[in-house]
């Protein structure tokens, strides 16, 4: 939090370094090479309205999930994955390095949720089933329900909360009772302690709200597991292909 203050605080003060008028002239460029560089720089740009530039490999996705029906030979998959990757920007060596450790595992997953997660463990690309088209049971359907309440009631609470709160020309801060311009603001933390700007109560409620629709989320997938294990369904492939050119 204190280091968070500090680089927000330090962004008050480099918006005034930058408005500082440039001094320096290059009184040694002669005439004749101004001229060839206004002309490089607009070869340049109109080079970049014709064609958009790709992005590259490494400035592309970290991580793609992709879903299959598995009437698809998994050739075909692969096939139909590389033409979209070449697209984005990747080159076919790139893309056959995004498919390598790609294996399709005959694994079906009870859930999507599980089969994510168990996909999430694998460093490389991979794909497994998880099987679909289960009609819910009733305790499903109910947990569903209010887990879908809870998360309404979340998202108004917010909503209404940030307009209350952050939506004035000046914000006032609950913690160091700074008036901060409404500019340096960045929702929910004052820039002057690096503490949340709302009300104890708000946050805490906040909080509880999301603790429920956490809870809920899990009961459903756990219920939903257990629930999918005795049948047999339909299933399909979930891919997720990781990107080894991304850095981060
Ligand atoms: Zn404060």
């Amino acid at each position: 939090m204190a280091r968070r203050a500090k680089v927000e605080e330090a962004d008050l003060f480099s918006f005034a370094a930058k408005e500082e008028p440039k001094k320096v002239t290059k009184k040694a460029v002669t005439r004749k090479k101004a001229d060839q560089a206004k002309k490089k720089v607009a070869s340049k740009k109109s080079k970049l309205v014709e064609e958009v530039p790709k992005k590259t490999a490494a400035e592309l996705w970290d991580v793609k999930w992709k879903e299959f029906a598995i009437t698809h030979p998994t050739q075909e998959i692969k096939d139909q994955m590389k033409d979209e990757m070449v697209k984005e920007g990747f080159t076919k060596r790139e893309a056959n390095r995004v498919f390598k450790g790609l294996f399709f595992k005959e694994k079906v997953c009870n859930t999507q949720q599980q089969a994510r997660e168990y996909l999430e463990e694998i460093p490389t690309s991979y794909a497994v089933k998880y099987k679909i088209g289960i009609p819910p049971s009733p305790q499903m359907v109910s947990l569903a329900r209010r887990l879908q309440e809870k998360k309404e009631k979340l998202v108004s609470y917010q909503k209404a909360q940030n307009e209350k709160k952050f939506s004035g020309d000046f914000i006032s801060c609950m913690h160091c009772k700074s008036k901060v311009n409404a500019a340096y603001v960045k929702p929910p933390l004052c820039p002057v302690c690096g503490m949340d700007m709302r009300s104890d109560h708000v946050v805490e409620t906040l909080g509880s709200l999301e603790k429920a629709v956490a809870d809920l989320s899990k009961r459903y997938e756990d219920t939903a597991r257990k629930y999918n294990s005795k049948f047999t369904g339909g299933e399909q492939w979930i891919i997720r292909l990781v990107n080894p050119f991304k850095s981060n």
